[in-house]
């Protein structure tokens, strides 16, 4: 088999099908790219359509979303849900909302979730799903009324055995309240199961909130053990100032590191003595406000208004706001300043440009559906505790996460080593994710 050859020609068929996607051609093509070296080893894994299947959703749902502001206009949004691949199973991802989406957005989240939801090792298929409305600016009861009505269509969708969505960007604890109520109001029973990052008392689990940053610093201390490195004294910029940010902050601080930098999407904060964690949480997660203010009411911190945030200077970069984030300049300017390694706690947001620069500069880089894991591994860990009416302590609940994240990166580099691609944890993750997956689904049948 002319490998190149066959992998063009199923690129083309995808660009060809799915035109208008810049986001989902690019992640299909970086895996693409990583099958290269599987189909040379073992060209069963082309029989059977495999890879026609595994790029092309189960099942796409695009709905009406109509709601009523506080000033009593009615709005019209667009809601979506990717049910991408189930053969580990049920579909398992967050929702997203933000102006920005659309369907190749959510299809191309949809389609990394399948490779990180197999290397957490978990019985979960890959989904995503949300909606363009914008949340900023909108009050609480606006907030309500917009997830009551996404909820009233997506309902009918999912389940504990079928669909289980969570946060992502825009989704934090509130609305996946609203989002439970509504679901628990309109199904008749208190079904846990079929929503995580779930609030305390009501069936969320420990550690869920913070899992995501959590994982993503557990994971970059891998890769710096490997290479007899530790994160303590090292200095990190961390972009976004969201849920995935706040915890990778919290956890690099904790483990001794000072976080220089962090970001929203109108410019960047400096923290050359690190960040006070509590007043970040409380003007992101109580005051809903934006990081300008920290730098109002932080010591030593200064605001960089529409800054690049990548031209801070440090040793460990952790991009954690959103997809693209990251070019190849800016890769350029990390390399200058003395970076090293670089993990995804965001999906995708770093470009091809940008990783070919890691690769040329000599800087370990983890992919998110690695590094990011943890947060859906966590989830995976809420649908356990819910299953078994039981409820873990933070420090178990942690202790798995760090186990699951320290799996994670042992079969990915040793993947990419018996592939001759050692310290390549792009090719060895895309690669381990896919094995589970196809091994699965030649199993299963031509379905
Ligand atoms: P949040 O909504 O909590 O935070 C998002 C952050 O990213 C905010 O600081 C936001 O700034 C910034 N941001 C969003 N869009 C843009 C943009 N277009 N340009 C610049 N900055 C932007 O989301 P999360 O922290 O949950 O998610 C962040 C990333 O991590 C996403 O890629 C998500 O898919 C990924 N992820 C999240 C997981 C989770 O458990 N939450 C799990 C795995 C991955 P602003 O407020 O200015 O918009």
């Amino acid at each position: 088999m002319d490998v190149d050859a066959t992998v063009k020609t199923y690129y083309e068929q995808i660009l060809q099908r799915n035109a208008g996607e810049p986001e989902f051609h690019q992640a299909v093509s970086e895996v693409l790219d990583s099958l290269t070296h599987v189909l040379r080893k073992d060209p069963h894994y082309a029989d059977m359509g495999l890879i026609q299947r595994l790029t092309e959703p189960e099942r796409q749902i695009i709905f009406r979303v109509p709601w009523v502001d506080d000033q009593g206009n009615v709005h019209v949004n667009r809601g979506f849900r990717v049910q991408f691949n189930s053969v580990l199973g049920p579909y398992k991802g967050g929702l997203r909302f933000h102006p920005s989406v659309n369907l190749g957005i959510i299809k191309f989240l949809g389609f990394e979730q399948i490779f990180k939801n197999s290397l957490t090792g978990l019985p979960i298929g890959g989904g995503k799903g949300g909606s363009d409305f914008d949340p900023k600016g909108r009050s609480d009861l606006e907030i309500m009324r917009f997830c009551q009505s996404f909820m009233t269509e997506l309902g009918r969708h999912i389940g504990d055995k079928i669909d289980v969505p969570a946060g992502d960007i825009g989704v934090g604890g509130r609305e996946i309240g609203y989002l439970f109520g509504q679901y628990r109001r309109m199904a008749g029973r208190h079904e846990s199961g079929t929503l995580t990052g779930k609030g305390l008392q009501w069936g969320g689990s420990l550690v869920r909130t913070e899992a995501t940053g959590y994982g993503a610093v557990y994971f970059t201390q891998e890769m710096m053990t490997a290479r007899g490195e530790r994160l303590h004294n090292a200095k990190v910029i961390v972009s976004g100032s969201g849920n995935v940010a706040i915890y990778a902050i919290e956890k690099a601080q904790e483990l001794g590191a000072t976080v220089v930098a962090f970001s929203d999407s109108s410019g960047y904060v400096t923290t050359p003595d690190g960040v006070d964690v509590e007043l970040l949480k409380d003007i992101k997660e109580v005051r809903r406000l934006r990081v300008a203010d920290y730098a109002k009411e932080a010591k030593g911190a200064a605001f960089h208004k529409g800054g690049n945030v990548w031209e801070v200077e440090a040793d460990v970069a952790l991009p954690c706001a959103t997809q693209n984030e990251l070019d190849g300049e800016s890769a350029e300017l990390l390399a200058d300043n003395g970076v090293k390694y670089v993990a995804e706690g965001a999906n995708m947001p770093c470009t091809h440009d940008a990783i070919r620069v890691f690769g040329k500069r000599k800087i370990d880089f983890a992919p998110g559906k690695a590094a990011n894991a943890g947060g859906v591994a966590t989830s995976a860990l809420e649908m356990q505790q819910n299953a078994s009416r039981d409820s873990w302590s933070f420090e178990y609940t942690d202790k798995r996460l760090r186990d699951i994240m320290g799996n994670i990166f042992r079969t990915t580099a040793k993947t990419a080593a018996e592939y001759g691609m050692e310290g390549d944890y792009v090719v060895g993750a895309n690669i381990a994710g896919f094995r589970k997956v196809a091994d699965a689904m030649a199993a299963q049948g031509v379905i």
